[in-house]
């Protein structure tokens, strides 16, 4: 009997599930039969608690703890109270697992399910029988590209890193996920935080590093403590540290908390937080991989990056290169959120709509009609319904103003105004801005007063031109990613939802 202890449903008293769960049980003398498993996230976080019956494939959601007794009379023929849930359902039928293969089927805080999951054979694959170019060389074949955002060739960047002259090497997984509405990483790491680690190893392994940091955002307790309980278990077995699987390749990997600064998420500003400095960007070159921590080569990559590095390995980098579509290949993990009916995290294969992800594996909004969805998060758009087929790729998604981000998607219906949503997003970016360059950290100030004068009703059309010029002036501008993409909410409800705009004008033709 699976329950999901990740925060979401935590959050809703899956511990409470859980423990009666196992009481009742322990009361119907079923020990030796059943077990009660606390796994990471099934996915269907908005009707958490979620419990599941493996191997019946039973899901049970907003599971109560009165609720728990009935679930385990069933296994006997009885009836349970809970609501049961439909696994055949597009939500979870249209989905494509590889970054969570093994969420919500293990337990994350037990290193013996994820290696009887076939956890940690890739690592062993790639220290006893490939090169670390032949590593490199599969990741680049494969076509991955970085979950972080900005969709750089990860095969690219290892085979740049694994070339820099150097004693001393390092790799970053950066876990700074900072988008409102994302929580695809921290889902990762309370999960499966092994699947992680093995991905970091066979990096260092393949660009010659030999000490690794994860940089964790503070407001992920429950990620911090599986990953601290998972580094430890590994370095007992021999799987992290020194002379791995018996091997001269050592490799040690430490946590490092963050504070919550979004800017932290770029990569200059998190290597700055992880040397103990003030997270600040600074201009690139010199790129992280010719100098980045300490002065050293530095590989960065994100949480869902490293995730999808060992299934690489195992199945093959042709396997991986037939998903997707000619320019992003494999899936892409996205919590989607907002006014949809089913809120919760999914992972699909690049090229699928945002019709079949909102209509048909979202069930929709509730009322009414779609308006628009916002993907990329502060960086992102604001896409039209009437852009709705539109294929979910890293390129499409650049076309009509919005970004792939890192996999906040926001729903939003016919009683959203798409001038409030750009204000938010700017009071946001004004909140977050780390104030070293002019054109972010005044611009982000008043690009947030001009949205706020046209809500109340007292611009002209002077200050939308005024805006649309601020918006281009803050995105060539800017330093680092943050100021640069900063605009993208303004720009594309400017596009998109212009009427919205012109109809609060005090001069409104
Ligand atoms: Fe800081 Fe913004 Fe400049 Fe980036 S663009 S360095 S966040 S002020």
């Amino acid at each position: 009997v699976h329950c999901c202890t990740s925060t979401g449903c935590q959050a809703a008293n899956s511990l409470g599930v859980k423990k009666n769960l196992e009481g009742a049980v322990k009361a119907a003398d079923l020990g030796d039969r059943v077990q009660v498993v606390g796994v990471g996230c099934m996915g269907f976080c908005g009707r958490g608690p979620l419990v599941e019956i493996d191997p019946q494939d039973k899901l049970y959601e907003e599971v109560t703890p009165d609720d728990a007794a009935s679930i385990i009379e069933s296994l006997n023929g009885g009836t349970a109270t809970a609501n049961e849930g439909d696994l055949n359902h597009p939500f979870f039928a249209r989905q494509m697992r590889i970054v969570r293969e093994t969420s919500g089927k293990i337990d994350p805080e037990r290193i013996e399910e994820y290696i009887a999951a076939g956890g940690y054979q890739s690592l062993y694959k790639v220290i006893h029988d490939m090169t670390p170019a032949e590593v490199v060389d599969q990741i680049s074949k494969s076509g991955l590209r970085g979950r972080g955002g900005g969709g750089y060739p990860t095969g690219l960047k290892w085979a740049t890193m694994a070339k820099m002259p150097g004693e001393q090497k390092y790799v970053i997984c950066n876990a700074d996920e900072g988008d409102p509405g994302a929580f695809m990483d921290r889902s990762v790491l309370e999960s499966d935080p092994h699947r992680v680690l093995e991905g970091m190893a066979i990096a260092g392994y393949a660009v010659g590093a030999t000490q690794a940091f994860i940089y964790v955002r503070a407001e992920y307790p429950l990620a911090i403590d599986r990953l601290q309980k998972a580094i430890k278990q590994a370095k007992r077995l021999s799987l992290l540290g020194s002379q791995i699987f018996g091997s001269p390749f050592d490799f040690k990997v430490d946590i490092r908390i963050g504070a919550g600064a979004f800017v932290c998420g770029e990569e200059t500003a998190l290597i700055a937080s992880v040397e103990g400095g003030r997270g600040l960007p600074r201009p690139r070159p010199p790129y992280p991989a010719q100098s980045g921590l300490w002065g050293c080569p530095t590989l960065i990559n994100n949480v869902e990056t490293f995730a999808n590095i060992a299934v690489i390995i195992r199945e093959g980098a042709e396997w991986y290169a037939n998903i997707g579509t000619e320019k992003s290949k494999g899936t892409k993990v996205f919590a989607l959120t907002g006014k949809i009916r089913n809120n919760g995290l999914i992972e699909v294969p690049m090229g699928i709509t945002l019709r079949e992800i909102v209509e048909e594996m979202g069930g929709g909004v509730p009322d009414g009609e779609v308006k628009a969805v916002q993907t990329g998060g502060p960086s992102g758009g604001c896409i039209p319904a009437s852009l709705l087929d539109t294929p979910v790729d890293y390129d499409s998604l650049v076309t009509i103003g919005s970004m792939m981000g890192s996999g906040g998607m926001v729903v939003m219906d016919e009683t959203t105004s798409m001038i409030e949503v750009a204000q938010f997003y700017m009071e946001f970016c004004r909140g977050e801005t780390c104030g070293k360059c002019i054109p972010c950290r005044v611009g982000t100030v008043q690009m947030y007063q001009a949205l706020t004068k046209i809500l109340k009703g007292e611009a002209t059309m002077r200050d939308i031109e005024q805006l649309e010029q601020l918006c281009g002036m803050v995105k060539d501008t800017s330093l680092c990613g943050l100021g640069q993409t900063a605009p993208n909410p303004v720009m594309s409800t400017l596009r998109y939802f212009r009427d919205e705009y012109l109809v609060l004008l005090q001069d409104s033709p």
